[in-house]
This record gives C-alpha cells, sequence and structure tokens, in this order.
C-alpha cells in the first residue's frame, strides 16, 4: 500500500530524512517511535506533500501510484489521510461546514456526487457519536478553544467522515488524558484497522499501542528506520529507552 525507499530530504536547506525505508502493506498497522527530533513528523508532512519539504533523493509509491508526483489534494483523493501533531485552528469556519467541505471536494475528486445536507448531518452524527463527541462542537468554529484532545478526537471525526484508504497520525496520543485516549484508540481501530484499512501511527509513547496493536514497530532515528521488530519492540523502548535499543 505504500513503499518508501531510500527517501532523503531537506527542509530550508537541512537534511532531515538521510535515506529512509518502509513498507506497510494493506491492511497493515505499523507504529514509527523515535526521539525528539528523529524526523517523524517531517516524514508525515513529505508524505502529505507540504511546501517546503524537498525530496533530493528516493521515491514513495501509494497504492502503485508515485505519491511524490501527486499535488497534496490528490493524494487525499487517493485515499491517503494525514492526522497533524498540531491540528490547525480555523476561526469564523464551523466545524459542519469544513467537514462537508472536505467530504464533498474529496468525493468530486473520486467522481461521486456530492452529500446533501441530511446524508452529510448524518455521518457527521454517527462519527461523532463514535468519538463520544459533543454535537454542540461540530457547530463551532474549527478547533478554535478545543482542549488538546478534543482537537484530536475531532481529527478522527474528520477521518471517519473522510473514509481513506490509509492514514499517517502524527502524535495522534499527545496530550490526550486516559480515557481520551481509549476513545480515539477505538476509534482508530474501528475507522480504519477493523476495516482493513492500513496506518502509519506515529508515536512518543507505547501506551497507545494497548489500544491499537501494531503488526510491525519501527525506530526512526536520525532521518532513517534503524529497527524493526513487533509489538514487544514498543514495550523495550518503553522499559529501557532509545539509546539502549537504538
Ligand atoms: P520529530 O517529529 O521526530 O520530533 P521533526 O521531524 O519535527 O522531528 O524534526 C526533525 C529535525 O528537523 C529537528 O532537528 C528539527 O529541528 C528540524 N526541523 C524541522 N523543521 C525544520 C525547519 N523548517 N527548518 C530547519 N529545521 C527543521
Ligand atoms: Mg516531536
Ligand atoms: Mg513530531
Amino acid at each position: 500500500m505504500l513503499k518508501i525507499e531510500n527517501l532523503h530530504a531537506e527542509v530550508d536547506g537541512k537534511k532531515i530524512l538521510n535515506g529512509l525505508t518502509l513498507e506497510v502493506g494493506a491492511g497493515e498497522v505499523h507504529a514509527i517511535m523515535g526521539p525528539n527530533g528523529a524526523g517523524k513528523s517531517t516524514l508525515a508532512y513529505t508524505l502529505g506533500g507540504r511546501p517546503g519539504y524537498e525530496i533530493t533523493e528516493g521515491s514513495v509509491t501509494f497504492d502503485g501510484q508515485d505519491l511524490l508526483d501527486m499535488e497534496p489534494h490528490e493524494r487525499a483523493a487517493a485515499g491517503l489521510f494525514l492526522g497533524f501533531q498540531y491540528p490547525v485552528e480555523i476561526p469564523g469556519v464551523s466545524n459542519v461546514q469544513f467537514l462537508r467541505e472536505a467530504a464533498n471536494a474529496q468525493r468530486k475528486a473520486r467522481g461521486e456526487e456530492a452529500l446533501t445536507g441530511g446524508e452529510f448531518l448524518k455521518l457527521a452524527k454517527e462519527k461523532a457519536a463514535l468519538l463520544r463527541m459533543d454535537m454542540d462542537m461540530l457547530k463551532r468554529p474549527v478547533n478554535v478553544g478545543f482542549s488538546g484532545g478534543e482537537k484530536k478526537r475531532n481529527e478522527m471525526v474528520q477521518m471517519g467522515i473522510l473514509d481513506p484508504k490509509f492514514a499517517i497520525l502524527d502524535e495522534t496520543d499527545s496530550g490526550l488524558d486516559i480515557d481520551a485516549l481509549r476513545t480515539v484508540g477505538d476509534g482508530i481501530n474501528s475507522i480504519m484497522r477493523d476495516a482493513g484499512k492500513g496506518v502509519l501511527l506515529i508515536t512518543h509513547y507505547q501506551r497507545l499501542l494497548d489500544y491499537v496493536k501494531p503488526d510491525k514497530v519501527h525506530i526512526l532515528a536520525k532521518g532513517r528506520i534503524v529497527k524493526t521488530g513487533g509489538p514487544e519492540l514498543a514495550l523495550e523502548l518503553e522499559r529501557e529507552g532509545y539509546e539502549e535499543v537504538v
């Protein structure tokens, strides 16, 4: 589903990804762990096509297509979803408006009919309930005044509505309390994992992986994957720290 080969990328002339190779098969969940500054978010941004991230070497294919050749909106239309470490606030645009625009833009790109207001609301209600998000939050401006945990749950609602083939989630667990962590974990399982979709889960901590069981765990350090293992690798890291394990 996602095949990254020898990826080198730089930002502002600073080399950050340094020969990263990684393959995630259809329906697999892989976790990427790594110390601060390792390049985890840079990988997510690079795969999302964020401007300013220059690829100097390597290739990425997504579902058989050359991902690096596609515009960000084309990547989304092809079924790639990115959840960010710091979700943006959009004052003046309600959550419902935003989600509906996003859903219909994606349907249009896929050659599907736009959702009617009623259809969209039904879908939004269903996904909000799944993430235990109050419907009132759907009427508020996107992420404005939301707590860290609410932003993350909102992002999962968005993921549920967009129904991607593959999600890259960057520190979706940061800033979540225990209950929110479980809710978000359940959301990832029901929207993605149990539906046979692939996920690349970027996280600092092992605890999210108690809820969302990864098929593989990779350690990213200094811009490349330095170690790969099963779920036990995350537990080992939690116990011993990166310096011991890498
Ligand atoms: P992680 O998500 O693993 O903590 P990042 O991908 O955010 O790491 O950052 C990797 C490295 O790249 C860090 O050393 C960071 O300071 C650097 N970096 C990130 N963005 C920029 C930028 N715009 N200009 C220069 N350096 C950057
Ligand atoms: Mg970080
Ligand atoms: Mg990061």
